[in-house]
């Protein structure tokens, strides 16, 4: 007798290969999307700059709206995010709506939220991913997201989620014990769950690679992660060499994020391009944003933007149009800490008055297409 969950993950698998065969075939759909159902956020983690305490959650009507056009749009992939997309409190209708409408559809949470009942809730709704950051064993100043915090709720997922659950760690600049990551990751994959590790750079070093130390637990993380990991080496271990990539983002057209006011953004990290309506977004302007180049790119850390830019590697075309922002004038460096790319460290967060760049919107890699 087959199991919810092992129904569940064939169901997935089916999609999945359909979304490859299909990003395969044509270049102008968007494979994933991004969207913000809510800005608010039950936590308050001190890097983030992704959330407030206060914004209303976005009506129902309206965020059918914009699954709606992205569907229109040839969509594969949809992706809720926020703030905290589990305050928003018609997120069930929402994840039904889009995967009744033929979507995979992922979650990124921090997990507070979680019990039987909503676990269960969301496997009705029809999630097909979650991703959780967990940045840290014992809570500190900078996060909460913490292993022992959450261990229990991994244990609920394990138990009762039919979806796929990844668990997200991070290392480099600002985390204070590097050898946490390894105990989540093991704790991870011990659950039955799969586990990525998103690289911190450090802001005020010169080359912002990892230490020896961290260098070590990092190769260990990756080995662990092995079957994620093996597509997106290149760009994890030139980032933890404090090197360069040499890529071509397709944000803007593979790869869209929908902030809560229904604008198109590259991605969290460059909002404001290009800044239209979701409403009004056409496929010429996904075929034109393939087709333009991001100055950003060489030292970029928005890993699901390097993962979904992988479907077209092989296309070998260039892209021609230049960055509406035209960056060309900074040095790689400079671009990556002018656009927070490079997050502080958390020495340098506390003299900073505004909050640097959140670790979890940067390692959403959460729509595996393995
Ligand atoms: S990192 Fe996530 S959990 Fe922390 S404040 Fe930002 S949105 Fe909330
Ligand atoms: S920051 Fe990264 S994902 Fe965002 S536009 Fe630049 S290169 Fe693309």
């Amino acid at each position: 007798m087959i199991n919810s969950k092992t129904r569940a993950a064939w169901h997935r698998k089916v999609r999945e290969l359909k979304f490859i065969a299909k990003g395969l075939a044509s270049t102008s759909h968007p494979l994933v999307a991004h969207i913000i159902p809510i800005r608010k956020c039950n936590l308050s983690c001190v890097y983030c700059n992704e959330y407030d305490n206060y914004s209303k959650p976005i009506a129902l009507d309206i965020m059918k709206q914009r699954i709606d056009h992205l569907v229109k749009l040839g969509l594969s992939a949809l992706v809720f995010s926020g703030g905290e997309p589990l305050l928003h409190p018609e997120l069930d209708e929402l994840i039904s709506h889009a995967s009744k409408s033929g979507l995979l559809v992922g979650l990124i949470t921090n997990g507070y939220l979680l019990v039987p009942e909503r676990i269960k809730r969301l496997n009705k709704a029809g999630l097909d991913y979650m991703q959780i950051s967990i940045d840290n064993i014992q809570p500190d100043e900078i996060s909460v997201k913490s292993l022992k915090v959450l261990d229990k709720k991994l244990q609920m997922l394990k138990e009762h989620a039919d979806f796929a659950v990844n668990i997200n760690s991070v290392i480099g600049g600002g985390i204070r014990n590097p050898e946490d990551a390894l105990v989540i990751g093991n704790r991870a994959v011990e659950l039955g769950f799969s586990t990525t590790v998103g690289i911190i750079h450090d802001g005020n070093g010169q080359s912002g690679k990892l230490n020896d130390i961290e260098q070590t637990i990092f190769k260990q993380l990756r080995d662990l992660g092995k079957t994620n990991y093996a597509r997106f080496n290149r760009f994890q271990d030139n980032l933890a060499e404090g090197k360069p990539n040499d890529w071509r983002c397709r944000a803007g057209s593979r790869y869209l994020y929908i902030c809560e006011d229904g604008l198109v953004h590259y991605c969290s990290q460059r909002r404001g391009y290009p800044g239209v309506s979701l409403l009004s977004y056409t496929t010429q302007d996904i075929i034109r944003e393939f087709n333009t180049k991001k100055d950003c790119a060489d030292y970029c850390t928005v890993a699901c933007v390097h993962k979904v830019a992988v479907m077209d590697n092989w296309r070998f075309d260039k892209q021609t149009l230049p960055d509406p922002e035209n960056l060309t004038l900074l040095p790689g460096r400079a671009i990556a800490e002018e656009l927070k790319l490079i997050p502080l460290n958390s020495k340098s967060k506390k003299l900073a008055q505004k909050p640097a760049v959140t670790q979890e919107a940067e390692q959403e890699e959460l729509v595996s297409v393995s």
